[in-house]
């Protein structure tokens, strides 16, 4: 049988494998999602699937002579949520510290440490409903898991983009501690400014301070290069949104007439 695999799914098949056409041995009992994992698409990246035409779900089994193809997952993806959330909790693996703390900058409820092994991973991400990101194809390839992620890029900047495009999750900058996931308060200037330097607390406000860690928060020397974060992500979750509201408000999900 064929398999079609979608334009970016490319980076998951060895490099010396790396075509949009597969053929694949089909012994009648394997099932589609086995026969995509097999090729090395972990099958949370996966999307929607069709066997001869008609849509398949990975459970299908196919027969000899059939043409599969397998999209990517859409994006946005939704996240199914608790009562009362209005944005996916994350669960970061343990190569991912810097993306976390611009994730908590966000404002999104982002857990991290840097000592978890795979297991102690996926057990938390299920317990806490968390989407767990990482590099790391086996992790994905866990068949306990119930919602990962792989994400795209090596520089945090491309991961960051990565994550918003994928998931673009309602945002709520300056919320979170960035050192712990706390939630932060609004604390009063006066009431922490035995703990602020001389030169942070003549030049900078205060905004918040850690329930958690207790950790103060104000708008200080690197406030610049975070402003300019905040500002590129709000921004493109903001563009994300309007072109898919677009999309739903015209019929055929197109622009008539072009
Ligand atoms: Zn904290």
């Amino acid at each position: 049988m064929s398999i079609r695999i979608a334009d970016e799914l490319l980076i998951f098949l060895p490099a010396s494998r790396r075509a949009l056409e597969q053929r694949v041995a089909c012994d009648g009992t394997s099932t589609l999602g086995h026969l995509v994992e097999a090729l090395g698409v972990p099958l949370p990246e996966a999307g929607p699937m069709t066997l001869g035409g008609a849509p398949a779900e990975p459970s299908a089994r196919p027969v000899a002579g059939d043409e599969a193809r397998v999209a990517a997952v859409p994006r946005p993806q939704p996240v199914p949520l608790e009562p009362g959330e209005d944005a996916p909790a994350f669960l970061l693996d343990v190569h991912l510290g810097t993306l976390a703390r611009r994730m908590r900058l966000l404002g999104l409820d982002t857990a991290y440490h840097n000592d978890m092994d795979d297991p102690a991973l996926v057990v938390q991400a299920n317990a806490e409903r968390r989407v767990l990101l990482t590099q790391d194809r086996g992790l994905l390839r866990r068949r306990a898991l119930w919602f990962g992620a792989y994400v795209r890029g090596s520089r945090p900047d491309d991961q960051l983009a990565d994550l918003l495009g994928r998931f673009a999750p309602v945002l709520r900058p300056w919320t979170r501690c960035t050192a712990c996931n706390g939630r932060l308060v609004a604390v009063d200037k006066q009431e922490v400014e035995r703990e602020l330097r001389r030169g942070t607390r003549d030049s900078y406000d205060v905004y918040g301070r850690c329930e958690d860690c207790g950790q103060v928060y104000w708008r200080g020397a690197h406030g610049g290069h975070l402003e300019e974060i905040v500002e590129e992500a709000v921004r493109t979750v903001e563009g994300i949104r309007a072109a898919q509201g677009a999309a739903e408000a015209v019929p055929n999900g197109g622009p008539a007439g072009t």
